[in-house]
Formats: C-alpha cells, structure tokens, sequence
C-alpha cells in the first residue's frame, strides 16, 4: 500500500509543532509552526547551525544529542532553552536513522522550562533532582511512562581529570555533564553522585546498552550503569515514594565504604536496609513504641513557659528527624501524628492545675487530610478540660501540595479552640506563600536564623523584618534554637514574642519550668558599662 506523503505529514504533526531535518549540524529542512516555535520563518531557519539556536547554557546539551545520534535510537524529549530574548523554550525529539548519511529528523514543540537552568557544565544539585523525580514520579503515574533511574559510573574519570590541565578538565567535566543530561528525560533529571557517579531519569524503552555505549563514547571513559526499573502501576505511589527513599539512602550511606562496593551491590544493600527500617518504623508506630519529650516556649516579656512542644522519641531517644522523614514517605506518618496527639491530650487531661499547654507537630502531609480534623474534633469533645490547651505546629519537612485544602483544615482546629502555628519558617522555598495562603496564630522562625545571631556581628535585620511582617498579620512570633542570652536579647529587641532553646531547657521527659538563665558576660559587661541606670 501507498500512502499519500500529505498523510505522513498529517501523522508526524500530531507530536509536533514543528519539524527539523539537519545535515551535519545544520537545517536542512523545517516544516511547521518555526516562527513560533523558534521565533524564526521556515526559511530563516534554513542553512543554520542548529546548535547555535540555543542558549549558550544548552548548547552543549543539544550537541551532545547530535553527537552520539547514529545509532538510530529515538532519543528525548528533552527541553532546551532557546538564544534571543524572552527565554522561550523547546521540546526536542531526536532520531536519526541508520545509513542516513549524517541525517537527523526533530520534532520541536513549545515548552515550560522543567526547572530551575542550568548553566553549562552542571547537573541539578541533590535536592532539586528530588524535586524533578517527584515531578516524574507524579507525570509517569498519570500518564504511564515507564521510568526507570540510572545509577552511571564512569571508570577512572577521577583520575583521567587528575592528569589534565584546568581547562582540559572543564571541557571533560562540560562533555560528562551535557552526556549524562542527554540521557535523561527531559534533559535535566540528572544529578551527580561522587565525582565519577550520577544518577538519572530515564525512559525505559531505549535498551540501557545504548546508553552505556553512547556514554562510553561520548566522554572517552567505561561508562557501567545499575538499573532501577520504577513500576508506575495502580496504587504504587508508595514503592516509588519508598524508592526514592532507598535513594536518599544510597546517596548518603553507599558511597562511603571502603573497598567500595559497585553500584548493584550498593543499591541494593540501600534498598534492603529501607525495606527493614520501614518495617521497623511501621510496627514501632502501630504499637506505640515511642515517647514524648517536651521543651519549653517562653514568653520572651516574662521569661515564663507559655507553653511546651511535644517532641517524639524512639527507641534510641535521638533526634527523631530521620525516621519522621521516612513515615512521611511510607505513609506512616498519619498514624504516628494521630497518636501523639492523642498521648498530648491524655497528658492535658491528667495536669491537675490546667495550666499545661502543649504544642504538637503536625506533617504538612497529614494536615492536608480530613480525617485529621476529625480525630481531633473526637479527641477535644471526649476531652473538654484540653481545649484550647493544644497548639498545633505545621511542619514543613513534607511540603503542603494542597494549600486552600491545609488552610480550611487549619482554621477547623482554630475553630476548635487550638492555635495554630507555622513551623519552620524560612527554612523551605515556600513560606512566604504558605505565610499568604494561611491564616495562622503564630510563625516559628527557622532555628537556622536564630542560634548564629550573635556572631559576626548580625544584628537581627533579617529577624526583625519577619516579625514587622507577622505583627502587620497579627501574628505571633517564636524564635527556635536561643542557645545563649546574647541571641535571646537581640531576638527580644526584634520585637519576637516568644522563644525556645536550650537557653531555656532541652527537651526532657516531662514538662519541666524553663532555666533562669543567667546574664551572659558580655551582658553584664555593658550594662555594667551604663552601671548608672541600675540606680
Ligand atoms: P522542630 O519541630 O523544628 O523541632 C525543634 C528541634 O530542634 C528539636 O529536634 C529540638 O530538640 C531541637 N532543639 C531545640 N532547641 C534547640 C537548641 O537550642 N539548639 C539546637 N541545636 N537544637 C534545638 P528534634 O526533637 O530532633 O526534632 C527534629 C524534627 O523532627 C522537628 O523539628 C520536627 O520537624 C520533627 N518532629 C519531632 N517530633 C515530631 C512529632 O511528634 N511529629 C512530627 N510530625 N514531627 C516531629
Ligand atoms: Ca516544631
Ligand atoms: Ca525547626
């Protein structure tokens, strides 16, 4: 059968905006919607260096895809930003056939950026490329593109780097770099892991052989790569939040040990030991194997406990920071939220004098349910002497996906007598939009621009605006991690209302009056300096 080349046409536009055929670098052809898409005609776009259309960032980048495109191997998508004005972006699809004498086809479309850029050279830093897995995780669910992550290990780049002079060794660690984000979807699912391993994102339809021989080419070194197959199926949102956990693992425990092992072996050790740990954390949660820890919060006018949060404690009795992070990604956290509540109000109910108030952490990932409200709407009508005794703390270690979700939620728990406050503030990207999208009672400000205050001499400028901001939303403010007085004055005199630290007491088994402390030297020195005013 024939068929009419109209109707070829018909069929390879239904991907794409725009196609491109290149010879040897340059176009040979476009065909479609080039002005805009590309800003340019059809046949301004004719006889140009097609890399030369991009930014210079992503130049070597799309050079990298040309490169290594003989092997008929469909490569991307991968979104790359354009030259010129009005940082536009593409969409790029790639194949070359076989016996093609130097001939690429592209399918071009318009696109967002994936991302924050990058510059030439770099992948994303740790924390972002978990970002952008989250980000496919979520589209490879919805869609069903079958992801798979790629732990790439070139062998003896460190020591090939070692040889070279500097600039020698940027273009190496330029070439790496635009290689292993050719590979990955999207062109930016990418991070490095050591300097001679990375991890990536990539489709699971191209053979992960390739890949490995592509890379090998591409940067002159063995390239080995571990497959991690990642089941996008019904109901497994779970397995793929668990392997990226399995991940976060891997990258902070499997590259320290010595003799290192390979990746295979390191991965999986990674994913066993979260497997076991999760288990561990799931019937420690289910059983109640946890206790409570409580630290004051002072009135910074009174010196006094206003109140005091409620910290859980595992087995170990450490910092629970670690496994709370880990509930969170195993859909345990709900349970353990629930049930410490429910130890804090038994513990407001057994206070004889009434005076107790405790605050309480709450996941920003279990604040976005209702059954949360509920429970402690149950909780306050069984026990009325706890009303307005329990504070709540929205915790930002998992980010709030709902925010007119959280914040109806939030004002239910208001509703019930208890305040409400902010966790954390400043220590993620969002706060000033949760600060927007909340109606709350209290900020807590991140301990991270607190307990340095004193030193090199910062003044608290950066405090004191939070607050003016909090006080113009009538919201109280706490200042976390005072470890010294110098820090409780200056968070004092930036108009902070309350205050927690070890200044004041370290979490402890039962709640406990805070510390007096005691003028700290420096302090007294300069009072004593104005020894008039203390008549
Ligand atoms: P957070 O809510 O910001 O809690 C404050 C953390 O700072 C606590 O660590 C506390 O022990 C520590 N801290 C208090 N004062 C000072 C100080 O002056 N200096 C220093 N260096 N540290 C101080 P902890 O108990 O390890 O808790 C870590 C995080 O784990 C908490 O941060 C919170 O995000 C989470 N978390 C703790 N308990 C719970 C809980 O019951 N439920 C939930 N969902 N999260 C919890
Ligand atoms: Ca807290
Ligand atoms: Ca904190």
């Amino acid at each position: 059968m024939s068929i009419d080349p109209r109707r070829l046409l018909g069929l390879a536009f239904a991907s794409a905006d725009l196609l491109v055929e290149l010879q040897n670098g340059r176009v040979r052809l476009a065909l479609g919607a080039a002005q805009k898409v590309m800003g340019q005609s059809e046949a301004g776009l004719t006889g140009k260096v097609w890399p030369h259309l991009f930014h210079a960032d992503d130049q070597p980048l799309m050079d990298a895809m040309l490169n290594c495109a003989d092997d008929g191997v469909r490569r991307g998508p991968v979104v790359l930003r354009l030259g010129g004005p009005g940082n536009r972006h593409v969409r790029v699809i790639l194949r070359a056939l076989p016996e093609n004498d130097g001939r690429v086809s592209l399918a071009v479309t318009a696109a967002q950026s994936a991302g924050p850029p990058l510059t030439a050279g770099t992948l994303h830093p740790r924390e972002s490329f978990d970002d952008i897995a989250k980000g496919l995780f979520e589209a490879a669910r919805v869609t069903g593109l079958e992801l798979e992550l790629a732990m790439v290990e070139f062998a003896g780049l460190e020591t090939m780097r070692g040889g070279l002079t500097p600039g020698e060794a940027a273009a190496l660690d330029l070439r790496v770099a635009s290689a292993v984000r050719a590979e990955s979807h999207g062109g930016s699912a990418a991070t490095q892991l050591s300097p001679d391993r990375f991890a990536l994102l990539r489709t699971r339809d191209d053979r992960p052989d390739n890949m490995i021989k592509r890379l090998t080419r591409m940067v002159s070194a063995e390239a080995r790569a571990h497959i991690v197959p990642l089941e996008a199926g019904g109901g497994s949102a779970r397995a793929l939040r668990a392997l990226r956990y399995a991940l976060d693992d891997f990258l902070r425990e499997g590259l320290k040990d010595m003799p290192p092992m390979t990746l295979s072996e390191a991965m999986n050790r990674s994913v066993k030991r979260t497997l076991a740990r999760a288990g561990a954390l799931g019937v420690a949660v289910s059983q109640r194997r946890f206790n409570l820890a409580y630290q004051p919060v002072v009135s910074l006018a009174t010196g006094q406990a206003h109140h005091h949060e409620v910290l859980v404690r595992f087995e170990d009795g450490g910092s629970p920071f670690a496994l709370i992070r880990m509930a969170e990604e195993f859909d345990l956290i709900e349970e353990l939220d629930h049930a410490i509540v429910e130890q804090a109000v038994k513990k407001l109910a057994n206070d004889q004098d009434r005076k107790l108030k405790l605050a309480v952490n709450v996941s920003g990932r279990t604040i976005v349910n209702e059954t949360f409200v509920d429970h402690i709407g149950r909780l306050l009508s069984k026990h009325d002497e706890a009303k307005g005794r329990l504070i709540f703390e929205v915790t930002e270690t998992a980010a709030i996906d709902d925010l007119p979700r959280a914040n109806r939620h939030i004002q239910s728990l208001r509703s019930l007598g208890s305040m409400v406050c902010l966790d954390d503030f400043g220590a993620g990207s969002s706060s000033f939009a949760y600060l927007q999208q909340l109606s709350l009672d209290i900020v807590k400000i991140d301990g991270r621009y607190v307990r340095e205050l004193a030193d090199n001499g910062r003044d608290g400028a950066l405090v004191r605006r939070l607050v003016e901001l909090c006080q113009d939303l009538k919201i109280r403010t706490v200042a976390e991690m005072v470890e010294t007085v110098e820090v409780a004055d200056i968070v004092r005199a930036a108009g902070v209302d309350f205050a927690q630290g070890w200044l004041y007491g370290k979490p402890a088994d039962r709640p406990s009056p805070p510390l007096r402390p005691a003028p700290a030297i420096a302090a007294v020195a300069r009072r004593a300096g104005a020894s008039e005013s203390w008549g």
